[in-house]
């Protein structure tokens, strides 16, 4: 059976330039991230792959995303890809054969060298590791990531023994097969990529995000503020402050004064400490990992002290 690769036209990096223009971009646009997705359903990625910052990032060729049938990875008529588990039991397996064959035709470094050509070979599984957004910025500093979609009952051992880098699973939870979470794992990591979100920092300003130290702007959007005032906080591991827009007032709800004031230090710590009620209230295990400041632990402590009232 013929190998081939299913790469939907409008996810393909396809070049344009002529030599010298092609040699010029080498030193002057972002490298280009690509991503290969190893399924029996390449479709399901056209409507993901088509919405908001992911498309704008193929067009730019910030990223690219191929996805690869494994069916045709097969060597029988039926393109059978599972078979029955050794063992007994429920379901079906994906077979390691196509899956072994489909990576053998993408190139890919040997696993013991993989850290040095900055690939990744990642089987998605409910059993995996779990991807956090510090996961997708890890992935976000290499030039390949490869995503093996199970279905079934799972995927043989052998492919996460032989073959991949790692097991990354997006929740505690069980889907029906690997492809929302590869879809998902894309999405994250390459809003992640420079070039890609309108603000070079503002992955640091929302939930998860790292540390307050080197910004590179003011997130300051008003062009009549005075430039440097920052009104945000770095989130530094806690989850985003509340956001309000136009009208001031909707059914009868006005939003909290201080916003509309125009005192950035005030924000500022108006902000800080919405972040900190809401980690407090949705995810207090946060808390544990972030980093605080003593003015945020004499405010939590505050908080606390109401919660026991
Ligand atoms: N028997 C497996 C178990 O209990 O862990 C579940 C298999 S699941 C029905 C089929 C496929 O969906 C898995 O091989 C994996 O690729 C994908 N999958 C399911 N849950 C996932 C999760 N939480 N994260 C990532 N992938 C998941």
């Amino acid at each position: 059976m013929r190998k081939q690769s299913t790469a939907p036209a409008h996810l393909l990096g396809s070049s344009k330039l002529n030599p010298p223009q092609l040699a010029l971009s080498y030193f002057l646009l972002p490298a280009l991230m690509r991503f290969d997705i190893l399924t029996i359903f390449p479709d399901f990625f056209r409507g993901p792959f088509d919405y908001g910052v992911v498309p704008r990032a193929f067009r730019e060729k910030i990223a690219e995303a191929h996805t690869h049938d494994l069916r045709a990875f097969t060597h029988d008529r039926h393109r059978t890809v599972d078979d029955r588990p050794f063992g007994g039991g429920e379901g079906m397996v994906l077979k390691p054969q196509p899956i072994f064959d489909c990576a053998d035709s993408l190139n890919l470094a040997p696993r013991a060298t993989r850290d040095t050509t900055r690939e990744s070979v990642i089987l998605l599984s409910a059993q995996g590791k779990r991807f956090t957004q510090a996961t997708a910025r890890r992935l976000a500093k290499l030039d390949r990531v490869v995503l093996i979609c199970g279905r079934y009952e799972g995927v043989d051992e052998r492919v996460s023994q032989l073959l991949c880098d790692e097991e990354l699973s997006i929740g505690d939870y069980v889907l029906s097969g690997g492809e929302l979470a590869a879809a998902i794992i894309v999405d994250a990591v390459v809003r992640l990529l420079p070039g890609v979100l309108g603000h070079a920092d503002s992955s640091r300003y929302e939930s998860f995000g790292e540390g307050d130290e080197p910004s590179t702007e003011s997130v300051v959007t008003d062009p009549n503020e005075p430039k440097g005032t920052r009104t945000t906080n770095a989130s530094a591991g806690l989850l985003d402050y509340p956001h309000y827009t136009r009208p001031a007032d909707f059914r009868g709800t006005p939003i909290p004064e201080v916003l509309a004031e125009g005192d950035h230090l005030k924000i500022r710590k108006w902000r800080r400490q919405a972040q900190l009620a809401k980690t407090l209230a949705n995810r207090p295990d946060l808390l544990l990992k972030a980093d605080l400041s003593d003015d945020d632990r004499e405010y939590l402590a505050t908080l606390r002290a109401g919660e026991h009232q």
